[in-house]
């Protein structure tokens, strides 16, 4: 029996009263923001917990986004693609393959962006594919965290910034969200507001609005792990890069000798300077939302660094010789806890039939290898929950099975998700409709007029009919022996199951 305490009731102050609040600043919370705005929303307000913007992607030092393109095409644009146009005007502060390489497939071009994970295209498939140049973007997070301030402030007349406010309790009316309930160092206080997109990434308000929801992803998933992300400066990623192709058992070797001295898997990725990296970690099933995992992710983590840089320095002087502790990530890595059960359950099937979505607010080339990482559908319904009214949940959490979350809640899905919730907030409160009853294709038509691809979408068709002509005529990725896997695999069972998944 858990001890327990009856707080007593008392009158709050109301802060503010808005039409749309975001709660959660990461990269679907300031999407959605930015988005609302410029799709004419007047009245909003962000509120996050840390003193910047990013979440993950700034706080947490997770400093890159893979498969932004597929052949020749970048799907992912947007919002997503504004940060790097945006932050290329910095020297040093991106690294990856500009848009117009993305799909050239000669050796020459290529080589160059080997060492750099996930630049260059895996190719394949019996020679139906040769490696081509992939839009996959390195970024400094320092240099994000000011983007993204200035982004807001571009929209400084409609957009109110509350930083250091830790949203608490939705306010409901019966099954409506009404505003949020906050604390900070003013105390306790509210917000109401017409539209709540929920963007905490772990389900802060949803899980207490009355939407169902699930918990950690699938065990085997890099999704149920939380990490500390740290850099390590002084180093020569090039002669690392080098020493991996001409000791590749040496490199198994490296890698399971990390693990054993980390106690948890560790590895050294690219960073957007050749002399820093960042060392990404996985601690295994744990619940970022359980402050003893979240400790104890953050203790065992900074307890290994010092071991970690000795033993690489060893392992492979000719890169980590002058190696050192350059900083740590000031916020935990958190992956995935609570996942939205929304209107629609997104799946691996999505991936391997293409599955096709009306309500579709992003189509997005991912890290899925059943379709060759191609485009996939994200509709609407699941960043809409059942159950409440007036309540969009973009971000990490969206509803998707314990498996395909792992290859939908990335940065770029999330500034995509954020971006669609920002505009569908926006039609909303414009048309005095709900978040469930909202014109979902004048939404789709102002993320096409926001640099969205968007299939099916008459508009977008009239300007690129290239995309739709790439899918078609590379069958939407379906041509892998993953995918015919895949299919006779969920046809059988039902759903995949972990023991699929592990080929991955
Ligand atoms: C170590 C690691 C490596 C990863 N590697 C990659 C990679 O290489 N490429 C990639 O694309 N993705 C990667 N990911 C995934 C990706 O970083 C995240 O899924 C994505 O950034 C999440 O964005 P989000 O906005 O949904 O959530 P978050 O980034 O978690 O943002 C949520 C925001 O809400 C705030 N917040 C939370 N609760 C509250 C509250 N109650 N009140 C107020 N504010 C609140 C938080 O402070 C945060 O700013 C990685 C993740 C981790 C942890």
């Amino acid at each position: 029996m858990i001890k327990t305490y009856r707080e007593p009731g008392r009158e709050i102050p109301v802060q503010d009263e808005c039409d749309i609040l975001i709660v959660g600043g990461g990269a679907a919370g300031h999407s959605a923001a930015v988005a609302a705005a410029r799709a004419g929303a007047k009245n909003i307000v962000i509120m996050e917990r840390y003193g910047y913007m990013g979440g993950d992607a700034t706080g947490g030092y997770v400093i890159m986004v893979p498969n932004l393109s597929w052949y020749d095409k970048s799907f992912v644009r947007g919002i997503q693609e504004e940060w790097f146009t945006r932050l290329e005007k910095i020297p040093g502060a991106v690294r990856g393959p500009s848009l117009d390489k993305i799909g050239l497939t000669d050796p020459a071009l290529i080589h160059p962006w080997k060492a750099i994970h996930d630049c260059v295209s895996r190719g394949g498939y019996g020679g139906a594919k040769p490696s081509c140049l992939v839009r996959a973007v390195y970024f400094e997070p320092n240099q994000l965290k000011i983007e993204m301030d200035k982004m807001l402030l571009e929209h400084k007349e409609a957009i109110r910034v509350q930083y250091h406010s830790w949203g608490t309790r939705p306010i409901m009316d019966g099954n409506t969200i009404k505003g949020i309930i906050y604390e900070s160092k003013e105390g306790r206080k509210a917000i109401f507001a017409k539209i709540v997109i929920d963007a905490t990434g772990d389900g802060d308000i949803f899980s207490q609005a009355g939407a169902p929801y699930e918990s950690m992803a699938d065990k085997i998933t890099r999704a149920c792990t939380t990490a500390l992300v740290w850099r390590i400066g002084g180093i020569n990623y090039d002669a690392y890069y080098e020493w991996q192709q001409a000791h590749p058992a040496e490199m198994q070797a490296l890698r399971a000798g990390l693990q054993r001295v980390a106690g948890f898997r560790c590895i050294p990725l690219p960073s957007n300077q050749n002399d820093i990296c960042w060392i990404n970690n996985w601690h295994s099933n744990r619940d970022c939302t359980v402050v003893k995992d979240q400790s104890e992710t953050e203790i065992n983590t900074r307890n290994t660094m010092r071991d970690v840089l000795e033993y690489l320095r060893e392992a492979v002087p000719t890169a980590f010789r002058n190696a050192y502790l350059y900083d740590i990530a000031p916020q935990l890595g958190t992956r995935c806890s609570r996942r939205l059960i929304g209107e629609y359950v997104m799946t691996p099937e999505d991936f391997a039939f293409a599955n096709q979505h009306d309500d579709v607010i992003a189509w997005h080339s991912t890290i899925c290898q059943i379709n060759d990482c191609g485009p996939v559908e994200i509709p609407y319904r699941c960043i809409l929950p059942r159950n409440v009214e007036n309540l969009i949940c973009p971000g990490r959490h969206l509803s998707a099975d314990g498996i395909a979350i792992d290859w939908l809640n990335l940065i770029p899905q999330c500034v995509g998700t954020g971006q669609a919730a920002g505009v569908a907030a926006a039609v909303a409160v414009a048309d005095s409709s709900t978040a469930r009853s909202v014109n979902i294709r004048k939404v789709q038509d102002i993320l096409v007029d926001q640099d969205v691809p968007l299939p099916r979408n008459a508009k977008f068709e009239a300007k690129d009919p290239s995309y739709r002509q790439c899918v078609e005529e590379h069958e939407y990725g379906l041509y892998t022996d993953k995918a015919k896997m895949a299919k006779e695999y969920l046809e059988k069972h039902g759903a995949m199951g972990a023991d699929f998944f592990q080929g991955f």
